[in-house]
């Protein structure tokens, strides 16, 4: 745009829609739009690189460069200006391209005779489809008008790319989202599922990004934002005695809706010749590509609340969206950028799997997740961009790998994978009702974790010997208020009640850290997991406490009960909890109620400090129940929920593992019952070594029974012992790498 002026920029966006409408070939169109660029700009060259997969550009257009280019000339992300301008979402604009940082000459495209270089990131929703570049001869900078209108150029073009404009023969383009994808991501529960995609939050489809009238264009916008503010607005007075966090987000997005640089800015765009909706997008793909690069963790949630809103602004402007009571696809694979525990519920066990653009191990979702044994697949980055409603899918649990699209070797490989599987059900099936008796005769219990009702017909299905570790707290968190202690009563006795007489082991209320109940003042502390957390809020605010007590007392009516206390780091904080379980007791004997018939009152080992108690604690306490999650974050200093050192330190490290003996000598010394309930518990090796240093009840999720079980009724534990104290005598840091050597030389 030599004269850059609105008016031009509205009539290049016009001769563009002419070519989006012609019925010419993907690549004559494509042809055509360069052509038309570089004309409407002054510039000797325009081209149009897109992505071929993940890592390299093709140059698939050109006007000006040497034609027998297209298709040929191909650089990897972040190679050249052209890489550079990909990898950084951001517009290289310079006079002299040859002398800038990372210019990387390209001889088969004759480039060497144009000095001025303008790129310009193509697009969507903060997915990047390709590049953008025009070049001229004379060493000119393009002015910020300029940028402005190519930019617009460039989102139209992405939308053009998204509708499939420039598929077809000749192009040499595979289609958008047709292509098959891999994607990696952390594993949060493992399994292996295959099904079709279903987007909790649907794409928007823009299928007229180009627009001739601004004025009723203008007019569009301005009405959807209308509806949009008196919407928010609505939402914040139906929430004013709700939760702050809540009130928070939708003050921000009351910001956004009221924000006039937003407004400004989208407006400008339609002055250029975007559509209305496509003006929203392309401020929403701005932002979105501003996301990936902050790391400040405020702004990006801010940014995320703009997204937000953007998508509700699209779903009015088209109409698009709202099918809430839309039919999910055969067998469900979810796909989100995030997902609360209520809303993972609603879904059920209809869902065959899910895969998170965020998410993370530790969250209630990837607890709900684990509960329902969904396999979970979070940090999946590009999923919601990459997926389209109705995709084949395959999620990979066990190595956090997702397979969009997948072709055929993949699939192949993937069924077998599955077929080994049910196999391997098949086998635990068959040992269900079998005791876990080592070769050497030593009987270990395997119970199960739970704390949703969606539990409960595992303690039939997996042969679990009881329940180890009800988590009360997941109740509580996929409410929107406070259970009422009646609620609770009706919901311990149906558990009690679907336990037939095995032992349950409730736990209070484990709240803090990571487990935010929504309807609770939230906490502002500097280290949530060393902080106001589980036995710490029970004891400060004993109402809740007090309350759960008398629930369980009732539910029992009369039956054995065992309750145990989380995360108790002092002998002190157990008697004091004991003597409210005892207060309890008498005011509901005073009330009439029945008493159990018998009562264990137990507490869980979290915190180093307490395997180091008075001896008095251990004669005291009714069982000891080690939290190995954790305990282990807190042996090693490692942050459970962090991925970077989650996984650093082993379990079987030859310290920790040490220092579990340890307890397992001093419960011995005075008989005190000792389980262990944290994650490991379920992973076949952990599981035999705790087993070998003498843990005899371990309590992990019902779907790894079969697999501890079938591994302890082939292993001889004293040998595992032996092996242990090999490793360590010859100064291993984990006595892993033994202990798998001696289970390969066993089969
Ligand atoms: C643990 O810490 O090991 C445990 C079982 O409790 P949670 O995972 O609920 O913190
Ligand atoms: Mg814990």
């Amino acid at each position: 745009m030599v004269e850059s002026t609105e008016t031009e920029s509205r009539k290049l966006l016009g001769r563009l829609r002419e070519a989006l409408a012609s019925d010419e070939a993907g690549q004559e169109r494509l042809d055509r739009i360069t052509h038309l660029i570089a004309d409407s700009m002054g510039t000797e060259v325009c081209s149009v690189y897109l992505f071929r997969d993940e890592e390299t550009l093709e140059l698939c257009a050109t006007e000006g460069l040497a034609p027998e280019a297209v298709h040929q000339t191909r650089m990897r992300l972040g190679e050249g200006l052209v890489g550079r301008v990909a990898k950084y979402k951001k517009v290289v604009n310079t006079p002299d391209a040859p002398s800038e940082k990372g210019f990387r000459y390209m001889p088969e495209t004759g480039e060497e005779r144009y000095s001025s270089f303008l790129g310009i990131p193509i697009q969507r929703l903060g997915e990047t489809l390709g590049v953008l570049v025009v070049q001229s001869r004379d060493a000119r900078s393009f002015s910020a008008d300029e940028v402005y209108g190519l930019e617009v150029v460039a989102m139209v073009i992405a939308e053009m790319t998204e509708l499939g404009a420039f598929v077809g023969e000749g192009a040499a383009l595979s289609p958008l989202h047709q292509q098959s994808v891999l994607l990696r991501g952390g594993t949060a529960q493992e399994g292996a599922a295959e099904g079709h995609v279903w987007l909790h939050e649907p794409r928007v489809v823009v299928t007229n990004p180009i627009a001739d009238d601004p004025h009723r264009e203008m007019e569009r916008l301005k009405e959807a934002v209308e509806e949009l503010r008196v919407g928010v607005d609505k939402m914040l007075e139906m929430s004013q005695n709700g939760d702050k966090e809540q009130l928070q987000v939708l003050e921000a997005y009351r910001m956004f809706a009221n924000s006039k640089g937003w407004m400004r800015r989208m407006e400008e765009d339609i002055s250029r010749g975007l559509s209305a909706e496509a003006a929203v997008e392309k401020e929403q793909s701005q932002a979105r590509a501003r996301m990936s690069q902050v790391s400040d963790a405020y702004l990006r949630e801010r940014l995320a609340d703009l997204d937000d809103l953007s998508n509700r602004l699209l779903r009015i402007l088209t109409g698009q969206g709202g099918a809430s009571g839309a039919d999910l696809p055969p067998d469900p694979i979810l796909i989100a950028r995030n997902i609360g525990p209520g809303e993972l519920l609603e879904y059920g066990r209809s869902l065959k799997g899910i895969v998170l653009e965020e998410g993370s191990v530790g969250s209630h979702a990837a607890i709900v997740a684990r509960a329902l044994a969904i396999p979970l697949v979070v940090h999946t980055e590009r999923i919601t961009t990459e997926a389209l409603n109705g995709d084949h899918i395959m999620v990979d649990g066990d190595q956090g790998i997702v397979h969009l699209r997948p072709d055929d070797t993949v699939v192949k490989a993937f069924r077998d994978k599955i077929a080994m599987q049910a196999k391997a059900q098949e086998r635990y099936a068959s040992i269900r009702d079998k005791s876990a008796v080592s070769l050497d005769g030593k009987r270990v219990n395997l119970v199960m974790n739970a704390g949703l009702m969606a539990d409960l017909p595992s303690l039939d299905g997996s042969g679990a010997e009881g329940v180890g570790l009800f988590r009360t707290e997941l109740q509580f968190l996929v409410r929107n208020q406070m259970p009422r202690r009646s609620e609770l009563v009706a919901l311990y006795a149906r558990v009690l009640d679907a336990a037939h007489g095995k032992r349950v082991v409730f736990r209070t209320l484990d709240i803090g850290s990571d487990k935010v109940l929504p309807y609770m003042k939230p906490t502002d502390e500097p280290n949530p997991a060393l902080g106001w957390r589980a036995i710490r809020v029970g004891l400060d605010k004993p109402g809740v406490m007090r309350m759960q007590l008398q629930a369980l007392i009732r539910a029992a009516n009369g039956r054995p009960l065992s309750v145990m206390f989380p995360f108790v780091a002092q002998f002190e904080e157990f008697r004091a909890a004991r003597a409210e379980v005892d207060k309890t007791l008498e005011r509901e004997r005073k009330l009439g109620h029945p008493l159990p018939e018998t009562l264990e009152v137990g507490a869980m080992l979290e915190t180093p400090s307490l395997a180091f108690a008075p001896q008095k604690f251990f004669e005291e306490v009714g069982f000891l129940s080690i939290g190995g999650n954790d305990l282990k974050q807190f042996f090693f200093a490692a942050d459970r929920e962090n991925e970077r050192v989650r996984r650093r330190y082993d379990t079987l490290n030859v310290s920790f593992l040490s220092f579990i003996e340890r307890i397992v000598e001093r419960c011995n010394a005075t008989c005190t019952p000792l389980s262990f309930c944290g994650e490991d518990a379920g992973r076949p090796i952990e599981a035999l070594c705790l087993a070998a240093i003498g843990i005899r009840t371990l309590s992990m999720r019902p779907a790894s029974i079969g697999p501890v079980k079938s591994l302890l009724l082939k292993s001889n534990l004293e040998d595992v012992r032996k092996v242990i104290a090999d490793a360590r005598h010859r100064g291993e840091q984990s006595v892993r790498p033994a202990v798998m050597n001696y289970l390969r030389n066993q089969s």
